[in-house]
C-alpha cells in the first residue's frame, strides 16, 4: 500500500483532533484500498498523528507494514470492510455522542441531514472495548446505517472514502448537539416515515450535498 494512505489516516485524525472528536489516544481512524486497511497505532496521541503511526495489515490483520502494533478495534474495523464494503471506517469517543450513548438507545431523526447516515442512529448495546461482542454489537447496530453509537463508549461512522467517513464523524456529533439542545427546551418533534422519504426523493432529484452550475446565460437574441 502506498504511503498515500498512511498520511491520509494521519491527516483525518489530525482534522478530528482540531475538530474536538479525537481526544488523546481514544479513538481509531483506517482507510482501505484493495485488500489492505491502513489503521491507526494503538497508544497514539491521534490529533498529532504522523504517518509512521499509522499499520497496515491485511483484510485478516495481518500486519504488512508499519512498526506499531493496530488498535485493539482492528477487528470491529475489519468488520466493517467486510460486512457492509466500507472504504473507510472513523471510530470515536467524541464527547456528545458518548454522552447521548450512555442515555438512549437511539438517536430519533429529529433533522433531515440525519438521513446522510441512514435516518435514527441506533445505539449498540454495550461490551468491552476491542472484543468480537462489542464487533458484532455494533455491527448489528449499522444494518442499513452509516453510523452507529456505542454504548457508554463512542461513535463510529463508515463510507466509501475517507473524507466522507470523517464528515459522517461531524455531522453524527452536531446532531448529538443539536438534540441534546433540543430536549434541552422541550420534546422535539422527530420527522415521522413519510417525512423521511419525501426528503430522500427530493435529495435524488436535486442532487443534495453537491454543488451545481448555474445554467448559461441565454443571449437574447436581438
Ligand atoms: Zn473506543
Amino acid at each position: 500500500m502506498p504511503d498515500r494512505e498512511r498520511a491520509a489516516v494521519a491527516g483525518a485524525c489530525r482534522r478530528l483532533g482540531a475538530e474536538g472528536l479525537l481526544v488523546g489516544t481514544a479513538g481509531n481512524v483506517s482507510v482501505r484500498a484493495g485488500d489492505r486497511v491502513a489503521i491507526t497505532a494503538t497508544g497514539a496521541v491521534l490529533a498529532q498523528l504522523t504517518p509512521d503511526q499509522v499499520t497496515v495489515v491485511d483484510l485478516d490483520g495481518t500486519v504488512v507494514a508499519g512498526t506499531l502494533r493496530p488498535t485493539s478495534e482492528l477487528g470491529l474495523h475489519l468488520g466493517v470492510y467486510r460486512r457492509y464494503g466500507a472504504g473507510a471506517v472513523v471510530h470515536t469517543h467524541a464527547p456528545l455522542a458518548t454522552a447521548l450513548s450512555c442515555v438512549l438507545d437511539e438517536l430519533p431523526c429529529i433533522h433531515y441531514q440525519l438521513l446522510t447516515l441512514g435516518g435514527a442512529v441506533r445505539v449498540a448495546p454495550y461490551a468491552t472495548f476491542g472484543t468480537p461482542e462489542l464487533a458484532e454489537s455494533v455491527l448489528s447496530a449499522l444494518e442499513g446505517r452509516s453510523a452507529a453509537l456505542m454504548a457508554n463508549h463512542g461513535a463510529l461512522t463508515h463510507a466509501p472514502t475517507l473524507d466522507e467517513a470523517v464528515d459522517h464523524a461531524l455531522l453524527l456529533e452536531w446532531a448529538c448537539r443539536l438534540y441534546r439542545d433540543a430536549v434541552a427546551l422541550g420534546t422535539p418533534r422527530v420527522l415521522d416515515a413519510r417525512q423521511q422519504l419525501d426528503v430522500i426523493e427530493a435529495a435524488a432529484a436535486r442532487g443534495y450535498g453537491t454543488t451545481h452550475p448555474v445554467p448559461p446565460v441565454q443571449e437574447e437574441s436581438r
